[in-house]
C-alpha cells in the first residue's frame, strides 16, 4: 500500500510532496488547489511523503511483503 492518505482538510496545496515523490505517486488538483494519490500501484513505500508534508497532511502505513532496495 504505502501512501494510504491525503487529509485533505489539512493540505494546503504546497505541492512538495509532490516535488519529492520518486515514482510521480502523487499530483495536484488544480481545482482545489490539493494534492492526491493518482498512481497508487507505483508508490514503493519509502515514506517521503509522508516525511517532507510540513502539514502531516500523509499517512503512510509499510509494506511488509514488498522488497525496497537499500543503496549498500
Ligand atoms: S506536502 Fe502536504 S500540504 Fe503540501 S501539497 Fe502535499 S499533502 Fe498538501
Ligand atoms: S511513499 Fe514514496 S513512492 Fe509512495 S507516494 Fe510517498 S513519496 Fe511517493
Amino acid at each position: 500500500m504505502g501512501v494510504r492518505k491525503i487529509d485533505v482538510s489539512m493540505c494546503t496545496g504546497c505541492a512538495i510532496c509532490v516535488e519529492y515523490c520518486p515514482m510521480d505517486v502523487l499530483k495536484m488538483d488544480g481545482e482545489r488547489q490539493k494534492a492526491f494519490i493518482k498512481y497508487l500501484r507505483d508508490c514503493q513505500s519509502c515514506f517521503l511523503c509522508e516525511r517532507v508534508c510540513p502539514e502531516n497532511a500523509i499517512t503512510c502505513i509499510p509494506v511488509y511483503e514488498r522488497r525496497i532496495p537499500l543503496p549498500w
